[in-house]
């Protein structure tokens, strides 16, 4: 996807605010990253208190579902997406199952994934930027979120 020259340099110098991110939204990610498994209903609370704490939009959808899909090349994994944000429909989606095993996916990396797309969702909410281009600045944006949580 080509992505417009404003919104890659708006998107490089962009910081997020976590200041307001509330104990009871660092509580609802600890609780997760505790049980040792995610559920829908965990994460969908997660992004509304997150969305609360930042006051904007929630996201329209939150599913937690499916294996994670991959490619193969010469009998190799080297490609795996984890997660979506759909910025038309402000749908988020983290993958329930890993691609091989088919094992349920690890809290953390579940809780590392749904805050890689609340990035999404905020840089389009938030910002007014849908591409939300995975540079240097978005990088930044979703270490501080991530930081915010712990
Ligand atoms: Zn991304």
């Amino acid at each position: 996807m080509k992505v417009n020259y404003q919104e890659y340099q708006k998107s490089l110098s962009l910081t997020l605010d976590v200041s307001f991110i509330s104990d009871t939204t660092k509580e609802t990610a600890h609780a997760i990253t505790r049980s040792g498994k995610a559920n829908q209903g965990s994460l969908f609370l997660l992004a509304l208190f997150i969305c609360k704490d930042l006051e904007i939009k929630c996201p329209e959808i939150v599913t937690y579902s499916g294996h994670v899909p991959h490619k193969r090349r010469e009998n190799r994994l080297c490609a795996q997406l984890f997660g979506w944000y759909k910025p038309a429909t402000m749908h988020l989606h983290v993958y329930k199952f890993t691609a091989v095993q088919k094992k349920e996916r690890a809290a953390k990396s579940v809780l590392n994934v749904f805050i890689h797309e609340m990035t999404h969702h905020i840089d389009n909410v938030k910002f007014g930027m849908p591409q939300s281009p995975h540079t240097k600045g978005f990088y930044r944006r979703m270490r501080q979120l991530e930081n915010a949580l712990k």
